[in-house]
């Protein structure tokens, strides 16, 4: 399983892609900053998920960009790495390149850079991470390109890299699909370097992925929101399971169960190992159910 962080970042992305599609959920993203309004019951729900969960990736990412506030990206990372498991890798998805220092990239495993227009290519640094991802958005700035040219652009060659195709909001948001309905890369660019990335991942040296899909996060990932709980897509409002503090759950269970003779159960004599959510198998959690907060 993949699990994708959503940084809590006050505030509209100072990026304001045309195709953010943040900007394309009929919730608005509104939904509570836990991080802001008390920060040791976010990250105690961010420790209850990252030790709980048996995780391939984790991804940080946003409906503002996370280098926004490198600051929380910071303490986010440092968080993780205390918490997740030791096989889990650990990635950064940024659009404001020049954010990524030193600092920043020695924290992660990987730093996926978007780039939606060529001529960003040349000013991005090899940072300290392990792997280096371009993850070209395909706006029409792409057109009559080929992959071998977006490559010597670079100061250093990726490991891997991503293409991905505009998508529409289906009518969430009219402003915008009419924006990738006018700026998507045309079909022939797209043909060449959908034909370019099978020619590259033939040669083994970089892996190339075309993904026009990105958007549909079922069996690929699931969000953690900055209200500390899972959500199975970034368009549900609710979310699959709602991730408590070990007190409120113990508080919780203590209302509810009673023993057989019908006598409600005191809270001491739960064991809080046994409780873990409270949305049932929505998302298992695979390991021991330590929390400690
Ligand atoms: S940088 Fe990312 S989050 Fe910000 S506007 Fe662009 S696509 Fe949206």
């Amino acid at each position: 399983m993949n699990l994708q962080v959503i940084t809590p970042i006050c505030g509209q992305c100072v990026m304001n892609c045309p195709y953010c599609m943040a900007n394309a959920h009929e919730h608005g993203n509104k939904f509570q900053d836990l991080y802001r309004e008390n920060k040791d019951a976010y990250f105690g729900k961010m420790r209850r998920v990252f030790r709980g969960m048996d995780l391939n990736t984790i991804v940080v990412t946003g409906t503002a960009d996370p280098l926004q506030e490198p600051e929380v990206v910071k303490e986010i990372s440092q968080m993780l790495k205390e918490c997740m498991k030791p096989s889990s890798t650990i990635e950064l998805q940024t659009r404001i390149h020049n954010r990524v220092t030193d600092e920043i990239s020695q924290q992660f495993d990987a730093i996926a850079f978007s780039i939606d227009n060529p001529k960003q290519i040349p000013s991005i640094k090899k940072p300290q991470s392990k792997v280096n991802r371009f993850v070209f958005i395909l706006t029409d700035a792409f057109n009559g390109y080929n992959l071998q040219q977006l490559l010597d652009m670079g100061q250093f060659t990726p490991e891997q890299i991503t293409f991905k195709i505009l998508v529409s909001s289906n009518e969430i948001n009219c402003k915008q699909d009419e924006w990738v309905r006018q700026h998507n890369c045309d079909l022939a660019t797209q043909e060449r370097l959908k034909s370019d990335a099978e020619k590259e991942n033939k040669k083994g040296k970089i892996s190339v992925r075309w993904d026009d899909t990105c958007w549909i996060a079922d069996n690929r990932y699931i969000v953690f929101r900055q209200d500390g709980d899972l959500y199975h897509t970034w368009d549900d409002p609710e979310p699959a399971m709602i991730v408590r503090p070990m007190e409120a759950q113990i508080k919780a269970r203590a209302s509810t169960i009673t023993n057989k003779s019908g006598a409600s159960i005191k809270p001491s004599a739960i064991n809080p190992k046994r409780s873990c959510c409270d949305a049932g198998n929505a998302v298992p959690y695979l390991g021991d159910n330590e929390a400690s907060i």
